[in-house]
This record gives C-alpha cells, sequence and structure tokens, in this order.
C-alpha cells in the first residue's frame, strides 16, 4: 500500500523528474503509483494532505505536480491558486487529475492555473508522457532562467567593475597631471592645456596669454631658511595665484623649481597684465619675510606677459618663449615687476 512521500528519500542520480501526487484517496494514489514508481527517471511523492501541499512541493523542488481536484479539505482548484501564488512553485507544471471529465470543470482548472488535465485513472503510456514533457520543458525553462540570471549577475559585476575602474583611472589621470608639492596643475598638465588651448584660440580667433611669474632671490631663501621653509613659500604662493584667476579656462601650473605658468584664454596683453599687477600687489601685500632679497625685505615676483592671436603654421612655443623673454626682462628691470612681450616681430606682421 501507498504510504505517504513512498520511498523518497532514497536518492538516485538518474532520477531527473521529481513527481508530487496531492490525493486524499489512497486506493488512487496507489494506482498511480504503480504507473510511476517504477520508472527509472522518475522521482515519485504522494502526500495525503492537502494542507502539507504546497510547503511538500517547495521541499522537494517538484518538477511536476499531480493534483487532485475533490479533497474534503481543500478544494483541489484553491490549492492550484497556492501553487501559484508561492514564488517557490509559480511555474511548475501542475497535472489535474480529476474524475469528472466535464468541460465546465476543465475550463475552470485551467483558468485557475492548471498545466494539463487528465481524467481518472489515466493511461500510463498517456500519463508518463505528460509528466516527462512537463517535466522536461519546466526544467529546461528554469535552466534557462537561472542561467538569465547569473549572466545579468556577472553583466551587473562587470558594470561595477568598469565603474571603479574608470573612476580609479581618473583619479589617476588627475594625480598624474597635479604637481606633487603645490597641488597646482604640473608641467604635464600645463603643456596639454596649452596645446589644446593654443587650437582653440586659433579656431576662435580669439588671443591667447601667459604669464611666467618667478620668485625673486628664491635661491637665497632656501639657503637662509631652508629647503622646507622654501616649500612652504612654493606652496603659499601657489595657493596665491591659484585665487587670482576665476575663468573655468584658466590654469595655474607649476612651471618648475620656483617658477609658475598662467594660461588665460581669450586674454589679450592688457587683461593678462592686468592679472600680473594684481598679483604683484598681493605678493607685496602678503609680505611673506626675505631676509636676503635685494629688492625687499619680503618675498617678491618677477613676471613676464605674452598674449598672442595664433596664425597658421605656428606653435605655441612662440608664445611660451615670448613670455619667457619678458620674464627675462622683467628680472634685468631689476625684479618685483612685471613686462610685457614687444608687439610681434615685424616679420610676422609683414605676411
Ligand atoms: P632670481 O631672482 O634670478 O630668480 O634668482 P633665484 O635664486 O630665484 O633663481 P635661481 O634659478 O638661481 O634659483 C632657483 C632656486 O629655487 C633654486 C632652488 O634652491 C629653489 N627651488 C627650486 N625648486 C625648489 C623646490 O621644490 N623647493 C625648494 N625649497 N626650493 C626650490
Ligand atoms: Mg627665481
Ligand atoms: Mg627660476
Amino acid at each position: 500500500m501507498t504510504t505517504d512521500d513512498s520511498e523518497s528519500q532514497r536518492s538516485d542520480a538518474g532520477k531527473w523528474a521529481v513527481v508530487l501526487l496531492v490525493d486524499d484517496q489512497a486506493m488512487v494514489a496507489e494506482g498511480i503509483r504503480r504507473m510511476i514508481a517504477d520508472e527509472p527517471d522518475i522521482d515519485f511523492h504522494y502526500c495525503s494532505d492537502p494542507r502539507q501541499a504546497v510547503q511538500r512541493a517547495v521541499e522537494l523542488n517538484a518538477s511536476v505536480i499531480l493534483q487532485d481536484l475533490v479533497m474534503p479539505e481543500v478544494d483541489g482548484l484553491t490549492l492550484v491558486r497556492f501553487y501559484r501564488n508561492n514564488p517557490a512553485t509559480r511555474n511548475v507544471p501542475i497535472i489535474v487529475l480529476s474524475s469528472k471529465d466535464d468541460a465546465n470543470v476543465k475550463s475552470d482548472a485551467f483558468y485557475q492555473g492548471a498545466t494539463d488535465y487528465l481524467v481518472k485513472l489515466p493511461d500510463k503510456v498517456e500519463l508518463l508522457a505528460r509528466i516527462r514533457a512537463h517535466a522536461r520543458s519546466y526544467l529546461a525553462q528554469k535552466e534557462r532562467d537561472e542561467a538569465y540570471r547569473s549572466l545579468q549577475k556577472m553583466q551587473d559585476q562587470l558594470e561595477r567593475m568598469n565603474q571603479e575602474l574608470e573612476r580609479s583611472n581618473r583619479e589617476l589621470h588627475r594625480l598624474s597631471s597635479l604637481d606633487g608639492l603645490t597641488a597646482l596643475a604640473n608641467r604635464r598638465r600645463f603643456d596639454e592645456t596649452l596645446e589644446q588651448e593654443w587650437q582653440r584660440a586659433g579656431r576662435t580667433e580669439m588671443p591667447l596669454a601667459l604669464i611666467f611669474a618667478d620668485i625673486d632671490f628664491f635661491k637665497r631663501y632656501n639657503d637662509h631658511y631652508g629647503h622646507q621653509a622654501g616649500d612652504e613659500c612654493l606652496r603659499t604662493i601657489a595657493a596665491l595665484l591659484q585665487h587670482m584667476v576665476h575663468r573655468p579656462a584658466d590654469l595655474v601650473a607649476r612651471y618648475g623649481g620656483e617658477e609658475f605658468v598662467l594660461i588665460l584664454p581669450d586674454t589679450t596683453d592688457e587683461g593678462a597684465l592686468a592679472v600680473a599687477d594684481k598679483i604683484l600687489h598681493r605678493v607685496n601685500e602678503l609680505a611673506v619675510p626675505h631676509a636676503n632679497s635685494d629688492i625687499a625685505d619680503h618675498i617678491t615676483l618677477s613676471m613676464g606677459v605674452a598674449s598672442i592671436l595664433p596664425q597658421d603654421g605656428e606653435s605655441a612655443q612662440l608664445l611660451v618663449s615670448r613670455a619667457d623673454q619678458a620674464l627675462y626682462r622683467a628680472k634685468e628691470r631689476g625684479r618685483n615687476c612685471v613686462e610685457v612681450a614687444l608687439p610681434v616681430a615685424p616679420l610676422r606682421m609683414a605676411h
């Protein structure tokens, strides 16, 4: 005689379809069991208590449920709804076993979510064929769903990794373009930006200005106050310079040593001179003590200013060398002053 969950704990690798029969009548159950239990590929289970049916189906991971319709405690169709409402059994194929070959009952069963409908007792061959067909398509779908989910998970992970990589690349790029001592743009960034702005100025036919600023008698400052104080002074001047420009496209960079450079797009030499004068004024106001300067008792800057409207065939180095020459003249003139690059050479004017 069939008992609940007959021989069920035996695990058998060949049994790929797990069938749960839910029926209150032991006689029917025995009839079905005889049709199924000896099949080598089917793991047959029986539950006589409809109140435990959903839980059993979940526990067993059933691949097909054979559901009796008329039971004393719970109506079979109510159970069908329960299976359908439970996420674990939502898609499990349900073959309704009914004693009635009635179109209305059939249609109701399908409406409630039944997958198939057989009249008791079904033909063995037909029952087995249907069990296998439903179980196979259910398991295949489940496999596809799982593969899709793990693919999705991998894609999410990949996406997160990519975002992290992008973030650290941006950070790396930011760090590699900063000067370690002053946190201003470094020489590399200056070169890149100058090139870009030079191209842009050529396209938009707007002048591009540079200010070169060099600390006066800085070697003596280092010699007198020590290298650490020298570094501190460089940071102070760097911060001051950074505060003197406000346009988004302006760039303050450490050119090297105690030399700084400002890129000022869309700026004429008058405009750049005004900025340089303001800087000169502020540095004097700041009055960082410098006991060994010949020009003042505090830190001062000399500056060279140049502004060019780029012409075809010219390189940004022209602007650099003109600002540099202007700086040289400021040093010659006595330091703590600004010089503007001389008017463009006649040769350049000629063409
Ligand atoms: P000038 O007025 O003609 O510009 O004279 P100067 O002494 O400022 O110029 P010079 O080029 O002879 O010396 C620059 C000095 O700047 C050399 C070095 O002691 C100092 N210096 C360069 N880089 C650094 C730095 O990173 N930290 C410190 N503390 N000093 C630096
Ligand atoms: Mg100097
Ligand atoms: Mg120098």
